[in-house]
Parts: structure tokens; sequence; C-alpha cells
């Protein structure tokens, strides 16, 4: 498959609903990795809403960009940058720090970065929590990324804290055991649930909808079930498979 930096960049993003999110950008193609600078320019490559990609901080605080709390067998957040630093992605790029992510977003202006705070042991080690969360709003700020930032998290306390810091962020709260009532009443103005969540759930996407609050979904790769969060009304659906999403979307307008 092609890759999307191989399509045009010169039309616009397009208006689709629901919106597509890049999960850990788009990858799935050749010379793609999760969560590669790679991916994220292939995201903004095929015009999708937004890319997501996932944040941990290191022990000497530098914050990088990788889904699994250990990185070639290396607990991120217990060891320095130096000793993961020149470690590769499965395309061959090195572990990308948050600066250079966001570095390359800046580049991007139509699009969406969606931001996961990874936690360690969510919402039971605050002292990680109280390192990263701050750190991410800040690196953030540095890039001018505030505007166009969605904030992503399965700790509760990470998302509160984010909203302390930037009250104006979109956040999302992933972690599917709530209400959008109860999530509301927590000051976060986003859900971000598992696609098997809202399927036992339909109700929360009005109810979400009803409190104004926005209503994202993951991981959402099969035909069925793109159908059935269409369906619903999600305003957000985060793939692996934009461009097959995309498909659903242009047939169902
Ligand atoms: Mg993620």
């Amino acid at each position: 498959m092609l890759c999307g930096a191989a399509l045009c960049a010169c039309a616009q993003v397009p208006e689709e609903n629901p919106q597509i999110v890049a999960h850990r950008g788009y990858w799935k193609c050749e010379g793609g990795a999760q969560n590669s600078i790679a991916s994220l320019s292939n995201a903004a490559a095929l015009k999708v809403w937004g890319s997501e990609f996932d944040v941990w901080i290191t022990a000497d605080d530098t914050l990088v960009v990788n889904h699994d709390p250990t990185f070639h067998h290396r607990m991120i957040k217990d060891v320095p940058f130096a000793d993961i630093k020149d470690l590769l992605l499965d395309n061959g790029e090195k572990i990308s720090t948050v600066d250079q992510y966001l570095a390359k977003g800046t580049e991007y202006p139509d699009m969406q970065m969606v931001f996961e705070i990874k936690t360690y042991n969510d919402g039971v080690d605050t002292l990680y929590e109280s390192r990263v969360v701050p750190a991410c709003v800040e690196t953030v700020k540095k890039y001018g990324l505030e505007k166009r930032t969605t904030f992503i998290a399965f700790s509760l306390t990470a998302c509160k804290r984010v909203k302390e810091l930037l009250p104006d962020a979109p956040v999302q709260y992933l972690n599917g055991d709530l209400s959008p009532k109860e999530v509301q009443a927590h000051g976060i103005d986003g859900i971000d649930y598992r696609y098997t969540v809202l399927h036992k759930h339909p109700e929360w996407v009005k109810e979400a909808h009803d409190l104004g609050m926005s209503v994202n979904c993951w991981t959402v790769n099969a035909p069925v079930y793109i159908q059935e969060m269409m369906d619903l009304g999600v305003d957000q659906i985060t793939t692996n498979e934009p461009t097959l999403v995309r498909k659903f979307i242009a047939a169902g307008n």
C-alpha cells in the first residue's frame, strides 16, 4: 500500500463526519511504524482530522513517543534517555522525543495532535503522574500547539490535571468505566472509549452530546464496528485503517 506521504499533499482536509484519527499515526504502509515521525507525516498526507500518539517520561524527564511502558526491554520510566535514544523502531527510525514529534507536528497546521499521556499503574502512581502531566502540557505550549492538541488518558487523575493546567484544552477520558455525566462531573469534556464499551452503552453517545461533550472511540478497524460507531453518531473514530474508514464515510454521505 502507498504511504500517505506518497499521496497528493495539495488537497484540503476534507470535512468528514465522523472525523478520522490515525491510531499511532498512519503506519500500515511501506516504511511505516507505530508512533514514528513517518507515521505522523503519513497521517498528515492522508488529510485525516487527527493523529494519535503515546507518551512516556524517562527517569531523567525526557518525554518520548512509544506505546508500551518498555522499549527494547527497558522500562522507560526507570532509565535515562541516553539508554534508549539510539534504539530503533521497526522502520529504522530512532525513538522520537516529544520535542521532535511536536516540532514535526507544527508543519501540519490542519491536523489535530491527539496526545495520549501514558501513566504507569493508572491513577495509582501519583508521583509519576505529577511528573509526566506538567511536562506534557509545557511541551505542547512550547510549540504553540495548545489550540490543536486533544489530550487523552486512561488515568482520571491525569485528565483532571491537564484541565487544571490548560483549562481550554480538549481532554477525552479513555477508561470506559464512567458515564459521560460522571466524566463531566470531574471537569473533563470528552470520552474516548473502546468501541465495545459504546456497543454496550449506546446511550452514552447521546448523553455525552446532550452535555456538550465529544465522543471518540478506539480502535475501530473492522467494517462491522466502523458502521456501528458511525450509526451511533460518534464524533471521531480512532483507527489503524483510516483509508477504510474514509470509504465508509464516503459511502454514508
Ligand atoms: Mg494510544
